[in-house]
Parts: C-alpha cells; structure tokens; sequence
C-alpha cells in the first residue's frame, strides 16, 4: 500500500509521538487536525519555535508537520490513513467532525483502540452514508510518553516491540498491517477482528486493575508526596491476583466464542506482558515479577490530586477509570453477558470504580458504556456477524 498523506487527529502526548515517528518512517507529509481548546495554534507556535515535533528518549524522531488546523476541510481531505490519538471518549465525536471530509476509502484507526471502537465509528459511518470507508485500531499505544514542551519535545520513556491491529472489513487488515508497521516502526501483529482487539485491550486489566489493589483499602486521608505510590511498582500479590482473575476471566469469554470466531490475539495478561516489553523485563517468571522488573515501568506513579500543599489524594478521575472502565472493562463484561460467561471479579472492580466515578455501569449506566448492546448488538449471533462482515464494496 502506498501513502501520499496522512492526517493525525489530536494533539496529546500521543500524538506528538506519532507525528513525527510517521512522517520520518513513511517520507510522506503529515496534517494535523487538532480541533481542541487552543491546541492547533499552540502547536502551530511549538513547531515554529522548535523547528519541528521532536522525540527524545526510548525514540528519537523530528520532522515538521505540513499542516495544523482545527478545520478538518484544511486536513482531511487527500488523506490515505486518519488516526485518532485520543482518549477513546473523543473518538467518535472527532469521527463526526471529520466523516464529511473524508476521501472515498480512506482509513480511519483509533491508536489505541480500547473496547468498542468499532461499534460507535460503524454508526457514525452508516449514519453519514459512508460505509466506503475503513477502520482499524491498535491493541495499545506503542509509546509510554509525555510531553515535554508543548509543540516541540516529547519524553518516550518506553517503547513496546510488538503491537497489535485489527481492521473493518477484519481481513483487510492483512493488507494494512505493512504499512502500520512501517508508520510505526515496530512489529504489527494481525488480529482477525476489532472484536479480537476489544477482548485483548490489556488497559482494561492494568489500569483499573492496580487502582483497585493500590486504593480499595485507602483510608480517605491525604498523604504526602513521598507517600505517592509507584503505579506499576508497588504491586502487591494480592494485585496481582486480580489482575490474573479479571484477565482469566476474558480468556473464558475467549474459550466461550473459538471456534466461532478467531481470538488467538487475546492473550492471557502475563503472555501479553512479555510479548509487549521482551528484554526489559528482567524477571518474567511471575505476572507480579514481570511487572516488579519491568523498566518501562520505572518511574511512572498512580495518579493523585494535590488538596492542600504538599497533600495527595487519589485522582479516581483519572484515565485510569475514567477511560478504561466505560471503554474497556465494561465493554468485556457486555460481550462476556452476550457469551454467557460470569465474571464476578470484573464486576467487583467495575462497581467498586463506579463508586468512585459516580456511575452505576453495573445497571443504571451501563448504556453509557461503548458496550456493543448500545448499537443494537443484542445478542451473540448479531455480535459475531457484526465482527465478521465483509466488505460491502466488494473489494475484500
Ligand atoms: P493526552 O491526554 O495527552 O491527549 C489528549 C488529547 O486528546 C488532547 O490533547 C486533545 O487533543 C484530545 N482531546 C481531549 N479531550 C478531547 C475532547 N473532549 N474532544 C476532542 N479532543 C479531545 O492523551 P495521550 O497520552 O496522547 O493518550 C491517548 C490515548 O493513548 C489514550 O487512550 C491513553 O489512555 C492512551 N495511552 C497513552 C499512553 C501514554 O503514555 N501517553 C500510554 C498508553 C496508552
């Protein structure tokens, strides 16, 4: 597949990754939609100011984007490939603004994915008549990074080796996995479905997860910085017990659907660990060890609010919940419903962060989740058939 242009929508952490990593590893220009707040003319400003996006750290990359804008008309229009870099809330939201701006067959990809993605960007596409074009998702963000000055230098602190991605229509991905690969300069492995990558968002386990085993027992009293738990670090055995339970608990949704279905990209937590980071674990004969030695976690805290000076809580509104509750854990738990599959260690975390969230996604709010029964999937066989379409242009 050759690229003349893509077109990168955000302007997080994220997304000044992958600007300049694409536009170094394809030769080909790169737009930006960056539709949020003031972000289109701060970056504009950086970018002049630097002489270009910059990656430091586990990546070193530079280039200059061709174009900012928070029009879409400006960017999307010629693009072979759009990719969403956002929290997967503004998915389909940015997907509206940019749908009517779209060439015919063009790709649009959410990086990361989450759960569900293609059940909103489906009707988003249907609605707008425009079922020509294409999506595909990565499993997970192939960079741990931040950035550092706005516009200009990202920090990667890790990189994975490995990387997965599905597609709609799901064997299309066959043909677009090269590419990614070469966007992104890692390996690209192909999931057989949307479905498969929903299944095998490893988000949905790490980060509830180890909020639940760092937090479910805090007593409600600030602590001081010192006290400010590693994230990834300090996991307990009894943390890594759930994270075991709710990955095990997915892979019997896994065992539920094969053969129906090809799931042999969702892989158990621990599999999953180790094919991400290889090398930089340095003891990989437990889950907890594999998390304990892994270097790209070294450093990275649990999110906490600053309430008085020098004073810290626990921020339950953070990504970590807030993003992989309604776009992960719950979206496994409607399809495990679906499969007939029980998943009591799900739901404890899943209430226990609605507590903290103010939502019920057990019951009253579970509709606001992107679980697939929201979009008219309603039972097994619409969801398996949902995942397994071809494609309507007939050029699968
Ligand atoms: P970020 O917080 O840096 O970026 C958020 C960006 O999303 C904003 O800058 C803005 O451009 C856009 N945005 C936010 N709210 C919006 C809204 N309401 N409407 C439209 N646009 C909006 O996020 P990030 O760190 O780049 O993460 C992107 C995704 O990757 C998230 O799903 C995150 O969980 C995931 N992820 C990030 C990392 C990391 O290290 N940064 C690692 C793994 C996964």
């Amino acid at each position: 597949m050759d690229v003349i242009k893509i077109t990168v929508c955000g302007g997080g952490n994220g997304a000044q990754t992958l600007i300049p990593v694409a536009a170094g590893n394809l030769g080909c220009p790169v737009d930006v939609y960056a539709p949020f707040a003031d972000e289109a003319e701060r970056l504009r400003a950086g970018v002049a100011a630097h002489g270009g996006l910059e990656t430091v750290g586990a990546v070193n990359a530079r280039a200059r984007p061709r174009r900012v804008s928070a029009d879409p008309a400006e960017v999307v229009p010629g693009s072979d490939v759009v990719v969403l870099v956002l929290p997967a809330f503004a998915h389909e939201e940015t997907l509206c603004q940019i749908v009517s701006f779209l060439d015919e067959g063009t790709w649009v990809g959410a990086v990361p994915a989450r759960g569900g993605f293609d059940y909103a960007a489906a009707r988003v596409l249907e609605a707008h008549g425009r079922e020509d074009v294409r999506l595909f998702g990565l499993q997970t963000l192939p960079w741990a990074c931040r950035v550092q000055a706005y516009g200009q230098v990202v920090h990667v602190l890790g990189v994975k080796q490995a990387v997965d991605a599905a597609a709609r229509p799901a064997a299309q991905i066959e043909r677009l996995a090269p590419l990614l690969e070469r966007m992104l300069g890692l390996h690209v492995g192909a999931a057989a479905s949307l479905l498969a990558l929903t299944l095998a968002n490893a988000g949905q386990f790490i980060h509830p997860g180890i909020m639940y085993a760092l937090f479910a027992d805090w007593d409600g009293d600030p602590f001081p910085a010192d006290e400010i738990p590693p994230f990834y670090h300090a996991l307990s055995q009894a943390g890594a017990r759930t994270l075991a339970d709710l990955s095990d608990e997915v892979q019997a949704v896994r065992a539920r659907l094969e053969p129906a279905t090809d799931l042999s990209t969702v892989r158990p937590l621990k599999a999953w660990l180790l094919r991400s980071y290889g090398d930089a674990i340095a003891d990989p004969s437990t889950l907890r060890s594999a998390f304990l030695t892994n270097r790209a976690y070294a450093g990275l805290k649990a999110p906490v609010r600053e309430v008085a000076p020098g004073r810290y809580v626990p921020d339950f509104g953070a990504r970590y919940l807030a993003e992989d509750v309604p776009f992960g854990l719950a979206v496994s738990r409607a399809i495990a419903a679906l499969a007939g599959v029980e998943t009591p260690a799900i739901d404890q975390v899943i209430a226990w962060a609605g507590e903290r969230l103010g939502k019920d996604y057990l019951d009253r709010d579970a509709a606001e989740a992107r679980v697939p029964q929201r979009y008219g999937l309603e039972n097994l066989a619409q969801l398996l058939a949902f995942a397994g379409e071809t494609d309507r242009m007939g050029c699968e």
